[in-house]
């Protein structure tokens, strides 16, 4: 997990008056229903690689703080998840990238949005009802939604994960499974794992010239999420030479700034028609 949870270090946990100064900002503002905006979400586009069609966004946060200019979400997401708040965060963002896929749906742009659920969530028992409410209540078709999943949220209670997840699924909605190859259970927790797509976690997308480790990592790993009968999405490509790679090893999707970095919401659009020009 590129920001959160497989660096967590303990150490850099300690209830430093910061950190705690942080958390209940971040507390003030979920309890406010954050009227200003503070929290906001940038979408970064993802192409189908066999035509170059951007077929959904990753929504991801930033929080503008008043006083300390706009946040990446690894200086304030593992505060929140060390803490309990997590699970309102996810919440609230899921409000904001399902209203707006919603919007984008009705101005013609009808891709997926792919939202980022903090483990902690499919732990929660009112979880997959509150999803399903937001989709309802935006009118946004379900499989107009993502929600990307880290096998640490899988691992905390695999049984109603699982049951969580097939719940969503039935109900339309896509999972994926993130940062995939950076746990160390990925193939025994896979097998079960009820998901529509699996994303290559971006480390491994460093050199994919063949036969170099992360050629042969990237290659496995498609040939093992095909088999079990899963899309796969690369994540994190930051050249052209890497997208005809992954398109030549049949991987569906990819997302990196080789196609766009992540934009906030009123410049997807323009973002969308350039990756497509890639
Ligand atoms: P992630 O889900 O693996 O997201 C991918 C991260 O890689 C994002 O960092 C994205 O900006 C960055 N990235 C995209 N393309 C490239 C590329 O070509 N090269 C490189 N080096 N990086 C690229 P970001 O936005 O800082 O997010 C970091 C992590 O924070 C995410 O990793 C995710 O685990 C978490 N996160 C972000 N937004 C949310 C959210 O809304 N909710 C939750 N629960 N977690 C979030
Ligand atoms: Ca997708
Ligand atoms: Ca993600
Ligand atoms: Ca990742």
């Amino acid at each position: 997990n590129g920001g959160g949870v497989a660096v967590y270090d303990a150490a850099e946990d300690a209830e430093t008056p910061d950190r705690m100064q942080l958390f209940a900002d971040l507390r003030a503002l979920l309890d406010s229903g954050d009227p200003d905006g503070q929290l906001r979400l940038y979408y970064q586009p993802q192409v189908r690689l066999s035509d170059g069609v951007v077929t959904s966004a990753e929504a991801l946060v930033r929080w503008q703080h008043p006083e300390r200019g706009l946040l990446l979400p690894a200086t304030f997401l593992p505060v929140a998840e060390s803490r309990g708040l997590e699970i309102r965060l996810t919440d609230h963002l899921l409000g904001l990238a399902v209203g707006q896929a919603a919007r984008w749906r009705l101005a013609g742009h009808a891709f997926q949005v792919a939202v980022n659920v903090s483990p902690g969530c499919l732990v929660d028992p009112g979880f997959v009802a509150r999803v399903l409410s937001t989709v309802a209540d935006a009118g946004l078709p379900p499989r107009l939604l993502c929600l990307e999943l880290t096998e640490t949220s899988i691992m905390a209670d695999p049984d109603r994960a699982v049951r969580a997840l097939h719940e969503v699924r039935e109900h339309g909605i896509t999972v994926s499974v993130d940062d995939f190859g950076t746990g160390f259970s990925s193939l025994a927790q896979l097998r079960r794992v009820p998901a529509d797509e699996l994303k290559i976690d971006r480390t491994f997308m460093r050199d994919l010239t063949p036969g170099t480790p992360d050629a042969v990592m990237v290659r496995s790993a498609i040939d093992l999420g095909h088999n079990l009968g899963l899309s796969m999405v690369a994540e994190g490509v930051e050249d052209v030479a890497a997208l005809l790679r992954l398109r030549e090893l049949s991987c569906e999707y990819a997302q990196g700034y080789a196609l766009s970095h992540p934009v906030p919401a009123d410049r997807l659009p323009q973002a969308c028609r350039d990756a497509e020009e890639v």
